[in-house]
């Protein structure tokens, strides 16, 4: 059986990077730059004041006239006089004469005189021209996810468009005789599809666009015929039928639609029973059945596997080390990932499990933020250090 490791390695090998397109910068939000954005010009493009006050210079005396007055956005070419001083706003250039803004707040003025009160530095309250970015500067680099903030940069760049990938649309199929569709009351034997809600919203969270194409008895016709129609898109997943049940088709029928099955079975608890094949150049994902081990082996494989695709600079989630609040037992041969709740605390970061990890309790996912890595053969004590991957997007925030 290959590792986790091994097979997001296949994988990555596997898919390759979407086709970009120039979007207006609103458009462009959430989405993924694919070219390098230099400045073309320096940032701040002069010395301006950074607050309401008087520029002067600070060689001089610490007494002066007042010489006119220079609201933000202007400019004075006159140069100021020895002796003298300008009333200047936020954001107004510096004139020339000038090295220094001393606020509003730190000056006295008796019959026209401005006396300076406080300490006086040369280049006080001054934003220097290139400060921030000087001409030529790459200021976002190509895979950056575009936030508010990263909107705002680019506009101050003088651009209105950016070129970025389209987001990856994933087909969902859930197979099983058993399932019954979201909204129903189950009978006894029925199971509600909620793979299909819970893959589509992780795939929402990684910037992709869910395709929802239902339910697929374990019947081969209907579940082929269902294989084909996620082939259009850009890529598909599965859940269910991919274990060893006399009904678990998934494989074979990858198989019979021409594809090629890169790995099956990887050393994981939940999530052995993950399949992954290329058939007709699309990636396909076959995720177990299990509602927790689906939502894991997203993690694991699909996720990285879309942001790759959407030419996102880093693929993985972060993997810190916490330390335990309470012992944790691996008997298994396989790495366990204990879902986890995750906290930081005086800069260290905690963790305990969410109680029963039975792989069939989805609530052992709905209060956790992060995923304890424990090995093989492991027991782990209350104060050891484990490894985490950190599943909470706060998390990965200034990281
Ligand atoms: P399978 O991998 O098909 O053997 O399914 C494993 C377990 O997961 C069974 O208990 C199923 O009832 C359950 N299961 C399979 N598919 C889904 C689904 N779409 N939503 C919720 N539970 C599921
Ligand atoms: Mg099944």
């Amino acid at each position: 059986m290959i590792s986790i490791a091994q097979a997001q390695q296949i994988i990555l090998d596997a898919v390759t990077i979407l086709p970009s397109q120039e979007l207006s910068l609103l458009q462009a939000l959430g989405r993924i730059t694919t070219q390098e954005l230099h400045a073309p010009w320096d940032i701040p493009l002069a010395d301006y004041s950074a607050m309401d006050g008087y520029a002067f210079s600070a060689t001089g005396e610490a007494q002066f006239r007042i010489d006119g007055f220079l609201p933000a956005g202007e400019s004075r070419t006159l140069p100021v006089p020895r002796g003298a001083a300008v009333k200047i706003m936020t954001g107004a250039v510096i004139p020339p004469g000038c090295d220094s803004v001393v606020p509003i707040e730190d000056v006295e003025i008796h019959n026209g005189i401005l006396q300076i009160r406080g300490k006086i530095r040369t280049g006080m309250n001054i934003r220097l021209r290139g400060e921030e970015v000087v001409a030529g500067d790459l200021v976002i680099p190509s895979g950056t996810l575009l936030r508010a903030a990263e909107i705002g940069m680019i506009t101050t760049l003088g651009r209105s468009t950016v070129t970025v990938t389209r987001p990856p649309r994933g087909a969902l199929l859930s197979t099983g005789d058993e399932l019954v569709e979201a909204g129903t009351i189950p009978q006894p034997g029925e199971v509600i599809n909620s793979n299909s809600y819970s893959i589509a919203a992780q795939l929402l969270e990684a910037g992709a666009e869910p395709v929802m194409l239902g339910i697929a008895r374990d019947e081969r016709e209907l579940t082929l015929k269902k294989l084909e129609e996620g082939l259009s898109a850009d890529l598909l997943i599965t859940t269910g039928g991919v274990s060893v049940g006399d009904r678990d088709l998934v494989k074979e029928l990858l198989v019979e639609l021409g594809g090629e099955i890169l790995f099956w079975k990887v050393s994981m608890k939940p999530g052995k029973p993950v399949a992954f094949a290329m058939v007709r150049g699309k990636p396909v994902f076959a995720l177990p059945g299990n509602p927790v081990a689906a939502m894991v082996s997203f993690e694991q494989f699909v996720r990285p596997a879309l942001l790759k695709m959407a030419g996102h600079s880093r693929i993985f989630r972060p993997v810190v080390k916490a330390i335990l609040g309470e012992a944790v037992n691996n008997p298994g041969k396989r790495p366990h990932l204990v879902r986890g709740t995750v906290e930081l605390t005086n800069g260290r970061y905690r963790v305990v499990s969410t109680g029963n990890q039975s792989s069939g309790r989805i609530s052992s996912l709905t209060r956790s933020n992060g995923l304890m890595l424990v090995p093989p053969d492991t027991l782990l004590a209350a104060g050891d250090d484990v490894d985490v991957q950190l599943l909470d997007r706060n998390f990965e925030m200034g990281r």
